[in-house]
């Protein structure tokens, strides 16, 4: 029968980096084991046992000879490889069991098998009965701290079996045992060996030893004898006990029939294409847990994140409310105006006057889409007991587009209306509310206009309400020729030109070819020309400019939040080396150690990201009912969500790949 384990010449030192002097654990290490041997590993404290068992178990690699295991050199085999051995060959029983303190003695025995790719109900179940097999039955949900050393033990032989256990390794499983509870312990190995187990045990006690049929002795790391044990002499005729179908030796059976199955299946395919959903299901599990019993922390990492998204959607609505303000304001009075009239010209002399020819050739300019001559003063008006002066304007029938003011009621005057000199009159909606206050109908209506009846044709929506300069309201609005023939008889050209450029990208432009025009006509600047449009476009600009520096500053914070998820999982990695050496040790490749860290930082970012996405929400909408100028943006709040899951997982890479690279015998001893 060939060697299922065979070491030859093997030597493992500590430390010697540095210059310091190495330590030899193992030195020339040579021996072979079959399967099914029951064998006993004795020797002083500090011997070299826990390193021997260590190599032997792929936790820790030898740095001289070579280790073969059913004929296969372990050394030369990747790291994943020696995570499947682990997983599919050995189980492993420590003298300080080893739990992870989280998790319940099912999910603890369990764990093995979630590794080797199976689901959850199956490794469940099959962990259920073999603690049920090993008394353990009444105590699945116990979490390790409340059950007994003696009981911890169970559950970790238990864990030893979950993958079949073909090859079990104990080191001191009865040191942190009483008598009694060591004993029950011992009779498990033995009966486990009856099964047909392979079980190397390491033990300084000699009462253990003596029940193995193989005993080796070690002292400062050299074999120093190999003698058969009371328990037997030659593993492979070893007799079934009497009571071979009882009360522990059944597990056995059961978990080694299991675990053969589990070895086949999970070569052909659960160790390389893990179970996708099961392993994330048991991450997600694994990191709610994990963050649940860190609430203070958890929440005082949250609050980078969660004020950093946050004030990533309340700064970008408040920029985009600004903008949307520009925005209507530019819709109120029109996007493209510029305004010209006469003026002093900066060297003085008379002020000139830009008559209706100028205003004519300015029309001509390419830029230019509409001109319209004003002239506008407050006039007498009167109807019934009503006598006051109102301002009144005579301009061009373009004045509702011009302004984006819509007629409410009747019509605006129209160019035949002003051909014909037509006295006609449009009022302001609250100049009708004075002058005509008890009319029902004012369309049709005559008022009195200076002296000269017009008629009322029509009604101007409110301007004020959506500008805020209701005195617009106050206004009257004539034809431009009907005005300089019957009101402003005195006036001869226009006080003042709105001119309308093509597009708002138009109005700079139409401004310099204006100027031009103008000054060339005039042979001097005896001209004032006021561009609103201009004005509106640098308050945009300016308003895009804070946005833009708000939008930074809510980034900034967010990032710190991110560097907080980083630092946290960095402490975690530090905290948690001990279970990641158990996982590791039951077979957990380093990508299943990576995606559970990444599978944390990602679930502290969500909700981080979440709450954030909720509060930012919240103080919007005070800000809101507080009467200030905010638009939220669908984009800004998934944007921001988004930022902070990927700055989370960024910074959960570098600690997920820290852990996943522990060496497993490391992590063990708590890093
Ligand atoms: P045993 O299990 O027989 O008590 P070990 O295998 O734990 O012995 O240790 C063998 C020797 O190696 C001891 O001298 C111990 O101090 C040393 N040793 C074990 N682990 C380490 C380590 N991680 N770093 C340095 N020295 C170690
Ligand atoms: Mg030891």
């Amino acid at each position: 029968m060939s060697a299922l384990i065979r070491l030859e010449g093997v030597g493992r030192s500590y430390g010697g980096a540095g210059g310091a002097p190495a330590a030899r654990a193992l030195s020339d290490v040579s021996l072979s084991i079959r399967e099914g041997e029951y064998v006993a590993i004795v020797g002083a404290s500090g011997s070299g046992k826990s390193t021997l068992m260590h190599i032997l178990g792929c936790l820790d690699r030898p740095d001289s000879g070579a280790y073969h295991f059913e004929g296969r050199d372990v050394a030369a085999l990747p790291a994943d490889e020696r995570a499947r051995l682990r997983r599919e060959a050995f189980g492993f029983v420590f003298q300080g069991y080893h739990l992870i303190p989280t998790d319940s003695a099912l999910e603890n025995a369990a764990l093995p098998a979630l590794y080797a790719g199976e689901d959850r109900e199956a490794r469940e179940r099959r962990a259920a009965a073999l603690l049920e097999r090993l008394g353990m039955g009444g105590r699945l949900a116990h979490r390790p701290a409340q059950l007994s050393g003696g009981q911890q033990q169970r559950v970790s032989i238990a864990r030893a079996l979950a993958n079949g256990g073909r090859v079990i390794l104990a080191d001191e499983p009865t040191g942190a045992l009483d008598t009694q509870s060591g004993a029950e312990v011992m009779a498990l190995f033995d009966e486990l060996s009856a099964q047909g187990h392979t079980i190397i045990l390491i033990t300084h006690d000699p009462q253990v030893a003596a029940r193995a049929r193989r005993v080796i002795e070690i002292r400062d790391g050299r074999v120093v004898g190999d003698r058969p044990g009371e328990g037997g002499d030659a593993p492979s005729d070893a007799p079934e006990p009497e009571g071979g179908a009882g009360a522990p030796g059944a597990p056995a059976r059961d978990g080694r029939a299991a675990g053969q199955g589990g070895r086949r299946r999970s070569g052909r395919s659960g160790a390389d294409h893990a179970p996708a959903a099961s392993a994330l299901a048991e991450s997600w599990r694994a990191a709610w847990r994990a963050m649940a019993l860190n609430r203070v922390r958890t929440a005082l990492t949250l609050l980078g994140i969660v004020a950093g998204v946050a004030s990533v959607i309340v700064m970008l609505a408040i920029g985009r409310g600004a903008k949307e303000q520009v925005v209507r304001q530019m819709g109120a009075l029109g996007a493209a105006i510029l305004y010209v009239s006469g003026g002093v010209a900066p060297e003085g002399g008379v002020a000139g006057v830009v008559t209706l020819d100028d205003l004519a050739a300015v029309a001509e300019l390419p830029e230019i889409a509409h001109v319209m001559p004003v002239i506008g003063n407050p006039v007498m008006l009167r109807h019934g007991a009503y006598s006051r002066p109102s301002y009144v304007v005579a301009s061009t029938a373009d004045l509702p587009a011009i302004h984006r003011w819509p007629v409410a009621l009747g019509r605006f005057h129209i160019a035949a209306e002003n051909r014909e000199l037509a006295p006609v009159v449009v009022l302001g909606s609250r100049l009708r509310q004075r002058l005509l206050p008890d009319v029902a109908d004012p369309i049709g209506q005559l008022v009195l206009v200076d002296a000269t009846p017009f008629e009322v044709i029509g009604v101007m929506s409110a301007k004020g309400a959506e500008s805020g300069s209701e005195n617009y309201d106050d206004q009257a609005f004539i034809p431009f020729d009907t005005g300089r023939a019957r009101v402003f008889t005195a006036i001869g050209e226009p006080e003042y030109a709105v001119i309308e450029a093509r597009s708002p990208q138009d109005a700079v432009a139409a401004e310099a070819a204006m100027r031009d025009l103008l000054r060339a006509r005039h042979g001097r600047e005896s001209f004032s020309i006021g561009n609103a449009a201009a004005k509106l476009q640098a308050a945009a600009e300016s308003r895009n400019a804070m946005t833009l520096m708000l939008g930074l500053i809510a980034a900034v914070s967010l990032l710190v939040g991110g560097i907080g998820v980083m630092n946290v999982m960095l402490m975690t990695v530090r905290e948690r080396t001990r279970e990641i050496g158990i996982r590791m040790a039951v077979g957990a490749r380093q990508r299943d150690i990576r995606r559970q860290f990444l599978t944390e930082a990602a679930l502290v970012s969500v909700c981080g990201g979440a709450a954030g996405v909720a509060l930012g929400l919240g103080i919007g909408t005070a800000l809101l009912a507080a009467g200030a100028e905010l638009v939220f943006s669908l984009t800004a709040i998934l944007g921001a969500f988004g930022c902070a899951v990927a700055t989370g997982l960024a910074s959960g890479l570098m600690p997920a790949r820290a852990a996943a690279r522990l060496d497993p015998v490391a992590a063990l001893s708590g890093g």
